[in-house]
């Protein structure tokens, strides 16, 4: 889709950029964000680029669930499956998504507080 540039992310799966890997394997790759939200926070991303979660269901159904899985893996490799854990895609700038990479958070770690309105604002 006109994406010809490399992202953030590719460079991080390249090895060229360091990062806190936690897992990965054939089809994707984990790594802690360098900015928690929780006090478990990692990105989980399919080694393959697509835009956003919704380019890549499209295009490769059994890849988003290798994410998913992946997501599960990393939730069970931080010892946070069984309180529970939240995995969010953002997509697009009213989301905040940042990275046209898509990749899924993995949040836990911690009782998650409610999201979905800017900081103390109300519509
Ligand atoms: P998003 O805003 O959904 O596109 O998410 C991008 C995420 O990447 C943010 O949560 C950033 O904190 C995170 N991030 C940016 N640079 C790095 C980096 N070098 N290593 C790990 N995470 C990063």
């Amino acid at each position: 889709m006109g994406d010809a540039a490399e992202t953030l992310f590719e460079r991080i799966i390249a090895g060229e950029i360091p990062a806190d890997v936690v897992y990965q394997d054939e089809t994707t790759f984990a790594f802690r964000d360098i900015n928690p939200q929780a006090r478990v926070h990692v990105l989980v991303v399919p080694r393959k680029k697509y835009r956003n979660v919704g380019e890549l269901a499209e295009a490769d159904p059994q890849l988003l669930s290798d994410v998913l899985l992946t997501a599960r893996k990393v939730a069970e490799l931080e010892g946070i499956s069984g309180n529970g854990y939240r995995v969010v895609f953002n997509t697009g700038s009213d989301a905040g998504q940042t990275v046209f990479h898509v990749h899924a958070h993995v949040l836990g770690g911690e009782q998650l507080g409610m999201f979905g309105r800017p900081q103390g604002g109300v519509h």
